[in-house]
């Protein structure tokens, strides 16, 4: 009996949902999630567990993409085939670029550098680990499914209540960021500079601004030096990422190794959980105090 049911609240969140949604990355698909509930189909097409930088969609992937109500993406330096696949369903009308109601950053200048002819834009595209932008997207997200699915308005206004308060005691939290003594970090690629920007934080990463790329052997020696010079106490990998480089730095300069996580995606077992953004970023926040020498 309990099966039949489960079954049929399933299959009426999936028929009877009043907007459908797609969404790119883990980020926009939580917060979406929060706000929407069980009025809107979600779908995300970064799948649980991958690096989501080197994503591209599936033919599968588009043809659902093209009966949903919404596409958000977070950018088109983050998302660089997003470009065509709008242009070809002819989904201009129904997409949204989160990037163009954010405040954005410029990319770092030795970013431009490194990747020559190479680089695809000139802003830093994770603008989500600034909480202020994050709170943006939220409000973002209730007035779009409002717009499609006016009955439900207040439901979704409701729910954007309800988050934004935690976004707020997430933020209070943060603050204490500010009290920090070495306020340094070394991360395993570029995420973080919105996080940097807001609590004066320098960051060096060892990949630059995405996870995979290889620093040459003097880079990592550059990186041994600073660890040691900077009394950095702590170097951060990602999950999503070969963790090589960071153990090799961090037993060179004889310090310890954690992850830190740039909020790109979870693992299926964590989204089974429900793990969301708050959740993560809570977890950055212990990391980070450990490393910086914060109160
Ligand atoms: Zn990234």
């Amino acid at each position: 009996m309990l099966k039949k049911l489960t079954f049929f609240a399933a299959l009426s969140t999936a028929m009877f949902a009043d907007v459908s949604v797609t969404t790119t990355i883990f980020p926009l698909y939580d917060v979406v999630k929060n706000i929407g509930g069980d009025k809107v189909k979600l779908t995300n097409l970064v799948p649980f567990g991958v690096e989501a930088h080197e994503f591209e969609p599936k033919a599968k992937d588009i043809a659902n993409l093209s009966k949903s109500d919404f596409f958000i993406i977070s950018s088109p330096v983050f998302e660089p085939w997003s470009k065509k696949v709008i242009s070809s369903l002819k989904i201009q009308d129904k997409t949204i670029d989160m990037s163009q109601k954010v405040k954005l950053l410029d990319m770092k200048h030795d970013e431009h550098e490194a990747h020559g002819h190479e680089h695809k834009g000139s802003y830093d595209p994770h603008y989500w680990l600034s909480i202020d932008n994050y709170i943006s997207v939220a409000k973002e997200v209730a007035t779009l499914l409002s717009s499609k699915d006016a009955e439900n308005a207040k439901v979704y206004e409701a729910n954007l209540e309800a988050y934004l308060a935690k976004l707020q005691a997430l933020k209070t939290d943060y603050e204490v960021l500010k009290s920090c003594k070495n306020k340094k970090v070394i991360v395993n690629h570029d995420a973080f500079e919105y996080l940097a920007h807001e609590y004066g934080i320098t960051q060096y990463s060892i990949s630059g601004m995405t996870p995979e790329t290889k620093p040459s052997p003097k880079q990592i020696a550059k990186l041994i030096d600073i660890t040691k010079n900077e009394k950095i106490n702590t170097v951060f990998f990602e999950e999503f990422a070969s963790d090589k480089v960071a153990k090799s730095i961090a037993k060179e300069a004889n310090v310890k190794t954690d992850a830190l996580r740039p909020v790109e995606n979870i693992t299926v077992a964590e989204s089974k959980k429900g793990i969301g953004y708050i959740d993560i970023m809570k977890d950055n926040l212990v990391k980070l105090r450990g490393a910086m020498d914060c109160e």
